[in-house]
C-alpha cells in the first residue's frame, strides 16, 4: 500500500474527485467504482499489488494449489469436447499474481497433446501485477501473450475469470417516496465524499427491470447492465468457439441489498475513506449476466456454489493424492480444500457459471445440476 491516504483519510483520488464533483456535480456509483478501481494514475488496479497475505486480499488459487489445479484440467476436458482442435487459447481475465495459471499449467501437463495445443492469454490493467505474473510464470513452458483487454484470434477460445466480474463498476439505484432514483457520490457540507440521491428524475436508461420489487423506503438495486453487456459483446466479437468459466462472489438470483464493499489490508473499510487506495467490489448477480451472454447469442450452464462445483471437479480426491504424496504438509492441503468448500463461506458465497458458444456440450461439472441450483 502507498499509505498516501494522509490526515483525515483522503487520499490523492478522493481530492480529484471531491474537484471534479465541485465542477460536474455527483457521479454516479459506476463512475465512482470507474475511478477507483481504474483512473489511469491513482485507479487500485492500476498499480496496487492487491492480492496475497501482504496485499488487501487473499483469493482461492492463493488459498489452495488445487483450485487452479481442477481449473487446468478443467480447460482439459473443454478442449476434448471441442474436438482436440490443435490449436486453442486459453484466455485468463484478471489473473492476479499468476498463481492460478502456473497451477492449471502444471496440472495441463498430464493431458500432453493438449499442452502442445495450448497458447495463453493473460488480460490484466495492472502493471505490477503483470510482474509479478511474469516472475510466477518464467518456467511456463507455452507460448504465454499479455495485454490490456482481450485479444482477437482464429484459435477456439477457453477463458477463464476468478473474481473478475465482480471488480466491474455497479450503478446502484434507491427506492424512495415510491420511485427508483440514481444513487451517486457527491459531496457532504463538510465538502468530503458522500452518498446522495439523484432525483432529477433524468437517470439514464438502465433502471431497475419490472420483476424487482421494491418493498420499502431505501431499498437498494445494483446493476451492472452496461459493463456485462460490453464484455458479453467481446465475447461474440471473437467469432470462434468459445467457452468461458466465471467464478466470484454473488447471488444466484437477482435480489436487493447494498453489497458495495471496500477490502484494505484484510479489513472492510467505508467506500468512500480511501478512493484508489482500497479494492472496491459488489457482489456478482450471476442471472443478469448469465441474461446479458444469452442475449449475445451463448449458453450458460449453472451458476453452481463453489462448494458444489469443485466437489463435482473432484477435490477431494485431488486433495487427497497431494496429503499422500505431501505427509508434511498434509494439514495445509486439507485445510485450504476445506475453506474453498466451507458451507457458510466460499463454498457457497461463491458460484461457479459456466458460458459456451451455441453448439458446445454443456461444460464439465454443470451436467446433472441439481433442482434449485439451475440459472433462471
Ligand atoms: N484472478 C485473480 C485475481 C483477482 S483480483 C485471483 O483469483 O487471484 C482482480 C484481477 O482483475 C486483478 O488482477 C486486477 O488487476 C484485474 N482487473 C480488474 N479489472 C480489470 C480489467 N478491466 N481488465 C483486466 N484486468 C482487470
Amino acid at each position: 500500500m502507498s499509505g498516501a491516504a494522509g490526515a483525515g483519510g483522503v487520499t490523492p483520488l478522493a481530492r480529484l474527485l471531491a474537484a471534479r464533483i465541485a465542477d460536474e456535480g455527483p457521479i454516479s456509483v459506476a463512475a465512482y467504482m470507474q475511478a477507483c478501481l481504474h483512473d489511469p494514475v491513482h485507479g487500485y488496479y492500476r498499480k496496487q499489488a492487491a492480492i496475497g497475505a501482504g496485499g488487501d486480499f487473499v483469493t482461492a488459487p492463493e488459498i489452495s494449489q488445487v483450485f487452479g489445479e481442477l481449473i487446468g484440467l478443467w480447460c482439459a476436458v473443454v478442449w476434448q469436447q471441442m474436438g482436440e482442435p490443435g490449436r486453442v487459447r486459453i484466455v485468463e481475465l484478471g489473473p492476479g499474481r499468476g498463481t492460478l495459471m502456473r497451477d492449471a499449467l502444471r496440472a495441463a501437463r498430464l493431458v500432453p497433446a493438449f499442452h502442445r495445443a495450448m497458447s495463453v492469454d493473460l488480460v490484466e490493467t495492472n502493471t505490477t501485477l503483470v510482474a509479478a505474473q511474469r516472475a510466477c510464470l518464467t518456467d511456463a513452458a507455452v507460448p504465454i501473450r499479455w495485454s490490456d483487454d482481450l485479444q482477437p484470434s482464429s484459435a477456439p477460445s477457453i477463458v477463464i475469470a476468478n473474481e473478475f466480474l465482480d471488480t466491474l463498476p455497479v450503478a446502484q439505484w434507491v427506492f424512495r417516496g415510491g420511485r427508483w432514483l440514481g444513487r451517486r457520490v457527491g459531496l457532504a457540507g463538510s465538502g468530503e465524499l458522500a452518498f446522495v440521491e439523484d432525483s432529477s428524475g433524468d437517470e439514464p436508461s438502465s433502471s431497475p427491470p419490472p420483476h424487482i420489487a421494491a418493498t420499502g423506503d431505501g431499498d437498494i438495486f445494483e446493476t451492472r447492465a452496461p459493463a456485462f453487456a460490453k464484455w458479453a459483446a467481446k465475447f461474440a466479437a471473437l467469432r470462434v468457439s468459445t467457452a468461458a468459466l466465471f467464478i466470484d462472489y454473488g447471488h444466484a438470483e437477482p435480489g436487493l441489498g447494498d453489497t458495495l464493499q471496500a477490502v484494505r489490508g484484510h479489513r472492510y473499510d467505508d467506500p468512500l475513506r480511501a478512493p484508489g487506495e482500497s479494492d472496491l467490489t459488489a457482489q456478482v448477480d450471476f442471472a443478469a449476466f448469465a441474461a446479458e451472454v444469452s442475449r449475445h447469442g451463448f449458453n450458460c450452464d449453472g451458476p453452481l456454489a463453489q462448494g458444489e462445483f469443485l466437489g463435482r471437479l473432484g477435490i477431494v480426491e485431488r486433495a487427497s493424492r497431494l496429503m499422500e504424496a505431501n505427509p508434511g504438509k498434509a494439514l495445509e492441503i486439507e485445510s485450504g480444500a476445506l475453506r474453498l468448500m466451507s458451507p457458510g463461506g466460499m463454498g457457497s458465497r461463491f458460484y461457479a457459471l459456466g458460458v459456451r458458444s451455441k453448439g458446445l456440450a454443456t461444460l464439465p461439472g454443470f451436467d446433472r445440476v441439481d433442482s434449485g441450483a439451475a440459472a433462471p
